[in-house]
């Protein structure tokens, strides 16, 4: 008996694992697929990367192949909601492969594209639906779908869904749902508003966890620079060269900040690419293609859009600024190390920011170890107010850099408050552009 088959998976889901390459379950598929198969509700606390889609999928389509039951017309039987296009997409694919021996039908529908040919799929009825929630209320709206006969659900990365304002479409689409239902939720992190999303979701739901809340995967070594802003493009170049093999994720802040930073680096020669809010779904579906085919080698991404991209072989993530939010630095790292592969996951950290690695390390419960330049004693504080001519005129432009959605503009970024501590950190000499 294989392990999978010790979990109560049937003869038709064991097959198509076998096709699928998977020879044993990750630990949150050994947890988690009992108690899918059992009826209960479940909340899973894991980071992408750990097979959590398989966790709830493979159980899900096994619900759902019993019986003879075909949907009816714009019905669905399970919802799975998810924060971005791209995952939801990733989550479609996913499922169509465990769903290949049996006639179940899986649907996605999602913001972006034409609503019409969503329409049209709809009205044949669906047995898994996959849906951003933006999109799917739109359907609801139109009379597209009915979901009062859904008896299941899944939320899937519901600490993003919260962070990108969804909580309203999310009470709205729990109410359109049928009972009794199944429901359950994954979330990488578990900040307060997501353990109230929970309570308010599920009945006495069984929790799972994979690893503890905020700590990334053990198999991803991670290291900070300290560098002042200005040294940044050169110290990613720098890096970038040495590792010109390996595919590499790069997060910056900002929409205008990630696309700047890719036509940077083209003009100096890398194959990069950029994904961020600014860019239609075909640039973004077209972006990642390229990346998981090796023919650009460097992506450069906001939040947002790098959410729940599934590309196996990316060996480093470069946080070139750091997130605002300390939970998003667990995701973004976790874009590495994949189903057990090793990763490293690299932050630029400049003065401006120290307070931001703070708040991951405490999130973390770590210390980054020092990649380059010197972790100071305490925080910058930032400047209250710029003080006309008196000498402080930097301290005024930190702050109108830091309080700046724009976020930092390259060379031409603002110099740190002179009471940078001299020394602690890296100052990067210009250097000519590189061919890589
Ligand atoms: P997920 O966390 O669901 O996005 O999965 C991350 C990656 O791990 C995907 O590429 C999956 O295809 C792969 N994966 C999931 N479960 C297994 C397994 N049991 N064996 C091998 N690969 C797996």
């Amino acid at each position: 008996m294989t392990q999978f088959e010790a979990l109560g998976l049937s003869a038709v889901i064991l097959k198509t694992l076998e096709t699928l390459g998977y020879e044993n379950p990750t630990p949150i598929q050994s947890q988690a697929i009992p108690l899918v198969l059992e009826g209960k509700d479940l909340m899973g606390l894991a980071q992408t990367g750990t097979g959590k889609t398989a966790a709830f999928g493979l159980p899900l389509i096994q619900h759902l192949n019993k019986g003879n039951y075909k949907p009816q017309p714009k019905t669905v039987r399970a919802l799975i909601l998810a924060p971005t296009r791209e995952l939801a997409k990733q989550i479609c694919e996913n499922l169509n492969g465990f769903a290949k021996r049996t006639p179940l039908r899986i649907s996605m529908v999602v913001g972006g594209v034409s609503i019409g040919a969503q329409i049209k799929n709809l009205a044949r009825g669906t047995d898994v639906l996959v849906a951003t929630p933006g999109r799917l209320l739109d359907l609801v709206e139109r009379r597209a779908v009915d979901l009062s006969t859904a008896q299941y659900l899944v939320l899937d990365e519901a600490d993003q869904m919260l962070d990108l304002g969804f909580i309203h479409a999310l009470r709205k689409i729990a109410k359109l749902l049928g009972t009794p239902r199944q429901t359950m939720l994954f979330s990488a992190t578990m900040p307060k508003l997501v353990a109230e999303l929970a309570s308010t979701y599920l009945t006495n739901p069984e929790r799972i966890e994979v690893s503890p809340s905020g700590k990334a995967a053990d198999k991803i070594d991670q290291s900070v620079h300290f560098i002042n802003h200005q040294g940044k493009q050169e110290l990613l170049k720098d890096c970038l060269i040495e590792r010109r093999d390996d595919l590499s994720l790069v997060f910056a802040r900002t929409k205008r900040g990630a696309e700047r930073l890719m036509k940077h680096l083209v003009s100096c020669g890398f194959k990069a690419g950029s994904i961020h809010g600014n860019k239609s779904q075909a640039q973004r579906d077209r972006a990642i293609r390229a990346f998981k085919k090796g023919e650009i080698r460097i992506l450069v991404a906001t939040d947002v859009a790098a959410r729940g991209i599934d590309i196996s072989g990316i060996s480093h993530v470069y946080n070139y600024e750091l997130p605002e939010v300390p939970e998003n630095y667990v995701h973004r790292i976790g874009r590495t190390a994949r189903a057990g592969a090793a990763g490293q996951a690299i932050a630029f950290c400049s003065p401006e920011e120290f307070h931001l690695l703070r708040a991951i390390e405490k999130l973390m419960e770590i210390t980054l170890d020092a990649a380059s330049g010197q972790r100071p004693e305490r925080s910058i504080k930032p400047a209250r107010k710029a003080k006309g001519r008196s000498g402080n005129k930097n301290q005024g432009a930190a702050k109108k850099f830091r309080t700046k959605r724009d976020g930092p503009k390259g060379a031409n970024s603002p110099k740190p408050a002179n009471n940078n501590r001299p020394g602690k950190w890296r100052n990067r000499p210009k250097k000519k552009k590189v061919a890589a």
